[in-house]
C-alpha cells in the first residue's frame, strides 16, 4: 500500500478482501465519522485518507462537477461523478473514495442513460475541491492549490488512476506484420487520456512524470502512453477498467 498501489491490486495479489484491507489500513469507519472538514479547522489539515482524496480528485477533474443544491443561502453543495454502467467495479471504487473523504455524508447513485452518477452532498465540497466554478472546466483555469499538490505528489498513482478511470482508457492495439509464412498479429496494450482542458492534461502529464511513465501527446487533447515499459509501469497503478 505504501508504494501507492490500489486496494484492488493488493487484494488481487494477496487474496485478502478489499474491505478488510481498507479497515486494516484506515481503522474502522465509525472512528472517522465525526471528523470536521480538514480545510475549515485551524490549523488547516490535509484531507484524509490522502490516497482516496487523490483518486477522487482525478475522477472529479475527469468527469465530475460540484454545484449548489436547494436554497443557495444554505450553502449545501452536491458532487456528481459520472460512471459508465459498463464498469461496475469503478462505480464501487468511486463510492468508496467519496465515503472515505467525507465519512459523515451519504453517498447515492442516480441512474442515467447508460451511466450512473455517484452523488453526495456536503457543505465542504468547495473547500475540498477549490477547482469548482461556473461553466465547463475547459473554459476556466484549473490549477491545483499548494496543499493539493502535497497530496498529488505523495499519491501520483492514485491521481492518475482517477484521471484514467474517468476520462481515459486502456485498450489493445493489434498490428499485422506480413511474414514469409503468413501474417503475424502483434498486440500492444496502450493508455489514452482525453480531455479538452489543457490545464487538466498538464496535471495528468505531471502525475505521469512523477511516476516515471513515458508519455506524449498523440493529439492536441490526448495523452498517449504506448511504450511497453511505460504501459507496464502504469499498469501497477491503473490497469484495465472493470
Ligand atoms: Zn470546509
Amino acid at each position: 500500500m505504501r508504494r501507492g498501489e490500489s486496494f484492488r491490486a493488493v487484494s488481487l495479489t494477496t487474496g485478502i478482501d478489499q474491505f478488510i484491507l481498507r479497515n486494516w489500513y484506515y481503522g474502522p469507519r465509525r472512528d472517522r465519522q465525526r471528523e470536521p472538514c480538514p480545510r475549515c479547522v485551524l490549523p488547516q489539515r490535509l484531507p484524509e485518507p490522502g490516497r482516496d482524496y487523490a483518486y477522487l480528485l482525478g475522477l472529479y477533474l475527469g468527469d465530475g462537477c460540484i454545484s449548489v443544491i436547494g436554497d443557495p443561502g444554505k450553502g449545501v453543495w452536491v458532487m456528481r461523478i459520472a460512471c459508465a454502467d459498463a464498469w461496475p467495479g469503478l462505480v464501487d471504487e468511486c463510492i468508496a473514495a467519496m465515503m472515505a473523504v467525507r465519512p459523515g455524508n451519504k453517498v447515492n447513485t442516480v441512474p442515467n442513460d447508460g451511466c450512473k452518477s455517484v452523488v453526495a452532498s456536503s457543505r465542504h465540497w468547495p473547500c475540498l475541491f477549490p477547482q469548482h466554478g461556473p461553466g465547463r472546466k475547459h473554459n476556466r483555469k484549473i490549477e491545483l492549490a499548494p496543499w493539493q499538490r502535497v497530496l498529488t505528489s505523495e499519491y501520483p498513482g492514485q491521481l492518475a488512476r482517477g484521471l484514467f478511470h474517468s476520462d481515459g482508457c486502456r485498450f489493445t492495439n493489434r498490428v499485422r506484420r506480413p511474414l514469409k509464412d503468413g501474417d503475424k498479429w502483434y498486440e500492444y496494450p496502450r493508455y489514452m487520456f482525453t480531455n479538452e482542458s489543457a490545464d487538466i492534461l498538464g496535471i495528468c502529464g505531471e502525475a505521469l512524470d512523477q511516476l516515471g511513465v513515458d508519455w506524449r501527446f498523440s493529439r492536441r487533447n490526448t495523452i498517449s502512453v504506448a511504450r511497453r515499459d511505460a504501459v507496464a509501469r502504469l499498469d501497477q497503478f491503473v490497469g484495465p477498467k472493470y
